[in-house]
């Protein structure tokens, strides 16, 4: 069967997942505000920053794809390499080592940009296919997510990364035929 074809029909029960573990976190949710990172309000809307949860956990949680029947994946579920944030829609997971590194804020804040343009079904769908195509590492919403990270870090003029996102989320949209 069409990969893209059996992406959708998986859909649903991503987003299930999706769904259910962003509502079992929300009570130990904390805000961004919570936590005396630099400059944030300098590169993200105040609403946006507003709006963003962070769960501290030992392991993210990463989507079971395999039992969900996307076995092509099956190495974005398994890779042996701890993953220090995962996020879905608003909610942010870090793992609890990494939990204080800013940068690590920046780069989860940046895939809550992406969450919030492209919705949810367009952004498994965009995440999905970036990874099947170019893998964890050079999949388009990761590379944009550590492009502008990166920025952050060498302390970049401020710039206004929402504006910037959005503009290659439609690029990549069009890219993508999507
Ligand atoms: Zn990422």
């Amino acid at each position: 069967m069409d990969i893209l074809l059996k992406f959708k029909e998986k859909l649903p029960l991503v987003r299930e997942w999706v769904d259910e573990t962003v509502a079992q976190y929300q009570n130990e949710a904390r805000t961004t505000s919570s936590y005396s990172l630099r400059n944030l309000s300098q590169y993200f809307l105040e609403e946006t920053l507003s709006s963003a949860k962070i769960v501290e956990m030992d392991k993210v949680p990463v989507p079971p794809l395999s039992s969900i029947g996307i076995s092509e994946l099956v190495n974005f579920e398994k890779d042996p390499k701890e993953y220090d944030g995962i996020t879905l829609l608003n909610t942010c997971f870090l793992r609890k080592v990494a939990a204080k590194r800013p940068e690590l804020h920046f780069h989860e804040l940046v895939h809550i940009v992406q969450w919030q343009i492209l919705g949810v079904d367009t952004f498994l769908m965009v995440y999905g296919i970036g990874l099947l195509k170019f893998g964890y590492w050079k999949s388009p919403l990761e590379v944009m997510a550590r492009k502008y990270t990166d920025l952050f870090q060498e302390n970049e003029p401020v710039f206004n990364v929402e504006t910037l996102v959005r503009s290659e989320v439609n690029e990549l949209l069009a890219l993508l035929k999507l």
